[in-house]
């Protein structure tokens, strides 16, 4: 029987390989970076359950690991691609140098890239040690600590400040879906942890489909604060003492500031590094978003046997890149198997 070959190895990726290896197929799981898990490796608790992120791949990593169907290519990328389905041959650039592979189809899960902030002077970020990022904030919650980094002190007061590097005309015009679920949920987990600290979010509108919806109730309910706005700026006060966010209140279109010590900013995606060359590679299209294009949802490419999943073609939560995950790895059976 043929093989698969899986680009991407995060949450996407290792649940089409781990589906695959369950039915016994085999697949060669080529990741880029020296250990598997993409995105999810800097998240401790996540929405919308408060799930451990280690733990949802984890368990999967170890079996696809001792899998003797299923081949784990770490530190390693595509550098070529002849033939087609049923008989592709990739060429793999490898830590350890080339290395050739035939497949039958293949499963692009290269996700996206956090979108970098370092343009945004006007948020202060790089300027001031107490701008962070919501993967910055990630970090340090899955540590088990809140801190600002100029003192080190826990701070009296978190600001989350939405759709950095999203929904807007200089960077991504596209929503990243994910930023507000995540924002609502790091605030209330803050809240549990540390109750008196002060949370605010300033946003343009709420995004919170489905039951998600719950988990914004429920940081409302804690006492987040959710200010309608258009933050316009960043400044240090009082020696660095705390920061004050200017805003315009889009409520009532009256200017404001909010004094706070910590802000957070809640990052988008962008399409990670090489997703052109690879699309010329794979010979499928990109949106004008710059991630792959879904010819027909959830997974099919205009190419026979390269299959979509996950991040891979916007952004995702991490629910929808488990089902794609394991859609794209049926898909792959059923063209094996006939
Ligand atoms: C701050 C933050 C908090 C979040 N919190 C939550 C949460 O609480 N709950 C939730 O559901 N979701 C959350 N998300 C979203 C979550 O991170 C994504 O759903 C998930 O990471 C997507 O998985 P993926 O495998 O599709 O992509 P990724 O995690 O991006 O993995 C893709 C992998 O492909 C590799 N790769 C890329 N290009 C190539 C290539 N050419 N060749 C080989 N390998 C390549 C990358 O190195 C990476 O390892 C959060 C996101 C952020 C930014
Ligand atoms: S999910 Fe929320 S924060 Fe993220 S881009 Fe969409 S509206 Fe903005």
């Amino acid at each position: 029987m043929g093989s698969v070959l899986i680009l991407g190895g995060g949450i996407t990726g290792i649940q089409a390989a781990f589906n695959l290896s369950q039915i016994g197929i085999e697949t060669f799981l080529v990741e880029r970076e020296e250990e598997l898990g993409g995105n999810l490796n800097n998240l401790g608790s996540t929405f919308p359950d408060g799930k451990w992120a280690p733990d949802i791949f984890e368990n999967k990593v170890n079996e696809i690991t001792s899998s003797q169907k299923t081949t784990i290519l770490t530190g390693s990328e595509l550098s070529s691609l002849t033939g087609e389905s049923p008989n592709f041959k990739a060429s793999l650039k490898t830590s350890k140098g080339t290395q050739e592979v035939e497949s039958e189809s293949i499963i692009v899960a290269t996700g996206f890239k956090p979108f970098d902030p370092a343009a945004m002077k006007h948020y202060g970020f790089g300027k001031y040690e107490d701008v962070i990022t919501a993967l910055d904030l990630a970090r340090m919650i899955k540590d088990g600590k809140l801190i600002r980094i100029s003192n080190g002190k826990e701070p009296t007061s978190v600001t989350f400040i939405q759709c950095i590097g999203s929904r807007d005309l200089h960077t991504h015009t596209y929503c990243s879906y994910f930023c507000c679920m995540y924002a609502v949920h790091l605030a209330t987990v803050i809240k549990e942890r540390h109750p008196q600290c002060m949370l605010n979010i300033l946003y343009m509108d709420i995004r919170t489909p489905f039951c998600a919806e719950l988990n914004y109730e429920e940081a409302r309910r804690r006492s987040v604060k959710f200010y309608r706005s258009k933050p316009a700026r960043v400044r240090a006060n009082e020696g660095n003492k705390h920061l004050t966010i200017q805003f315009e209140d889009t409520l009532d279109g009256e200017l404001r500031f909010l004094n706070t010590e910590l802000v957070v900013l809640s990052i988008g995606a962008s399409p990670p590094d090489g997703t052109d060359s690879l699309s010329s590679s794979l010979k499928i299209d990109c949106e004008e978003s710059g991630f792959f294009k879904c010819e027909k949802a959830p997974v099919f490419t205009k190419v026979k046997g390269v299959f979509l999943a996950g991040s891979a073609s916007g952004p995702k939560d991490i629910s929808s890149c488990l089902a794609e995950g394991s859609a794209a790895a049926a898909q792959a059976a059923i063209l094996l198997k006939g």
